[in-house]
């Protein structure tokens, strides 16, 4: 039973609430909140307390925290991120601009840390990758070269029964209606979507040039600088995150398709024929939906395999493509990616690019359908050949044991938009709480935006001293936030909602003990743990281990 008391101090009224229950036959009666100097004030917080206590007996009584999976359109996970500070269409106040979106302080720290966990994952956890970061804006003769000058082109279609706009590929065209209404095509012409600029102030003595539509080539015109400077042997590959920009006909689907947006690539060079030097993984954990261009082309559906499988049943042609195809899938899996939502579609003859021998895009079950989330093509040496051609430079490598010079293979190019893969993680853990009536966004810590938040359970001076003191050593390792606004309940559901996997809170005890409670966000359960180990905790904790394998789980929901 809780009530409310009311202490004389110094001649001042101070309101606490307090609790007594049963312990070992024995009525205890404890402080368990300070309620304010006013009983008015006094009241309206214990109202909201006692809810709250109440809300966590029920969901206790339900045995379990009920969490269901939230499916959302684009337009609800759109607005979710404006409102909770992801993302923001760019240039707002001005009625924004088609295909740009502006990053707030969520969505940055959000994006920075897949880039972080994507370098990772692809350039420090290997030996055989290493980085480069080219300029947005490059000597024009490199995209005539690769030949986006002169073929990199869209279709502007307008569907002739529903008004809808889009772009199709040239292969498309004649094969596909509109996705919206069935309805037939009307060709509105061919676009080259890059963007144009001017290098030079003065127009006359300026050079036309471009924005980069894609970060590959960059890569492919620093190869031989890289591969001497770094001193690396074949297979090797150079990874990039940058910007890209395309004029695209119709940017939609929030992220989906913009104009402006960042790429992940790696280019991946072997000398031909050199044999993968990576196992495949053989658990049935890694299963994915493969779909090859016969399963299309004879309308059958896709089906669920081993990677493995796939190469050794020769559906993926080459060792290196399965290999790679297997990694990109598993790093969106081992961030907590749903792999029920991902398959691997591979290219049919018409729709692959002229300088792919084979092409898989890795899908994604988006809420407008499966739709490409990385292409990861097999280029050959046709872009060092191009770069050779037009530079007139020597890009081949010397084979110490043949003596001879060759240009090596590109044996795989994965290539992922970043807009894309925060899409991938905003969806997949987008969840609701029936008992906590909240959306509980389970983000894998690693890429949470916030890693802990840090209350004093009330205002009380020293609750908020020691508060402050735990969030700026806290500071210095993680991006933390420091909460005393609302209720205990209101703090914990705002964190829930933008996937703080911890909320760190300062009682009493915490004065006199040292020690604090950390909430996990995924089950709301509760542990006591020292201040001492705060950092060392929560390090674990972002790397994976689990919050009951360091403190003692407690039921303070009852202390607020
Ligand atoms: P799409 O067919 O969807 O236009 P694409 O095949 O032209 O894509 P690629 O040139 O293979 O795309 O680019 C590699 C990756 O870059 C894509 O898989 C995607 O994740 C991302 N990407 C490409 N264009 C855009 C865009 N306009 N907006 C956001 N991401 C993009």
């Amino acid at each position: 039973m809780a009530f409310i008391v009311k202490q004389k101090i110094k001649g001042k009224d101070y309101y606490y609430l307090r609790r007594s229950f049963r312990k070992d036959g024995k009525v205890i009666s404890k402080h368990i909140a300070y309620l304010g100097k006013t009983r008015e004030e006094a009241e309206k917080r214990a109202k909201e307390i006692i809810k709250n206590m109440e809300k966590f007996k029920e969901e206790k009584k339900m045995g379990k925290i009920n969490m269901i999976k939230k499916d959302i359109s684009i337009e609800d996970m759109a607005s979710f991120c404006k409102r909770k500070g992801f993302v923001y269409s760019s240039g707002e106040i001005y009625g924004g601009l088609a295909g740009f979106w502006d990053f707030g302080n969520l969505g940055v720290e959000l994006k920075s840390n897949i880039k972080k966990e994507w370098w990772k994952f692809h350039v420090y956890n290997r030996e055989d990758v290493i980085g480069i970061d080219g300029a947005i804006i490059t000597n024009p003769k490199v995209w005539e070269a690769s030949g986006h000058v002169s073929s990199f082109v869209d279709i502007a279609v307008v569907c002739k029964k529903c008004g809808n706009k889009t772009k199709i590929d040239k292969f498309e065209l004649g094969k596909v209606n509109c996705e919206k209404c069935g309805g037939e095509f009307e060709t509105k012409g061919e676009f080259n979507p890059m963007f144009t600029t001017q290098v030079g102030p003065i127009k006359q003595d300026s050079l036309k040039s471009y924005l980069r539509p894609e970060t590959a080539q960059l890569i492919f015109t620093n190869f031989k600088a890289v591969y001497d400077n770094a001193r690396m042997k074949l297979p090797f590959g150079i990874a990039q995150i940058g910007k890209a920009f395309r004029n695209e006909i119709a940017p939609r689907d929030f992220l989906f398709r913009t104009r402006e947006f960042e790429q992940m690539e790696i280019e991946y060079f072997i000398k031909p024929e050199q044999k993968c030097l990576y196992k495949l993984s053989d658990s049935e954990k890694n299963k994915i939906l493969v779909y090859s261009s016969e399963m299309q082309t004879k309308n059958k559906k896709a089906q669920k395999m081993k990677i493995r499988d796939a190469y050794k049943n020769k559906i993926i042609k080459t060792d290196w493509h399965a290999y790679w195809l297997e990694q990109e899938f598993l790093w969106f899996v081992n961030l907590g990616a749903n792999p029920e939502n991902f398959r691997i579609r591979q290219h049919m003859d018409d729709e692959r690019a002229h300088y792919a021998s084979d092409c898989w895009d890795l899908e994604y079950r988006f809420p407008f359908g499966w739709k490409e989330l990385e292409g990861i093509a097999n280029r050959g040496d046709f872009d060092l050949r191009q770069h050779e051609k037009h530079s007139k430079k020597d890009l081949k490598i010397f084979d110490l044991l043949t003596k001879e010079k060759f240009l090596p293979h590109v044996v795989c190019e994965p290539s992922l938009g970043l807009g894309r893969a925060l899409l991938v993680f905003m969806f997949d853990s987008y969840f609701y709480d029936k008992g906590r009536q909240n959306i509980v966004l389970k983000l894998n810590p690693k890429l949470s935006p916030i890693k802990a938040a840090i209350f004093p359970i009330v205002k009380k001076k020293n609750f908020q001293k020691l508060s402050r003191e735990i969030y700026n050593e806290l500071k210095k390792e993680y991006n933390v936030i420091y909460d005393e606004s609302g209720s205990i309940g209101r703090r914990y559901a705002r964190n829930d909602e933008i996937g703080t996997p911890f909320c760190i809170t300062i009682d009493g005890d915490s004065v006199k003990n040292k020690d604090v409670t950390i909430r996990d966000r995924n089950t709301a359960k509760q542990f006591r743990i020292k201040i001492k180990d705060l950092k060392n905790v929560i390090q674990k904790i972002i790397n994976n281990e689990k919050l009951s394998d360091f403190g003692k789980i407690i039921d303070t929901r009852t202390k607020v």
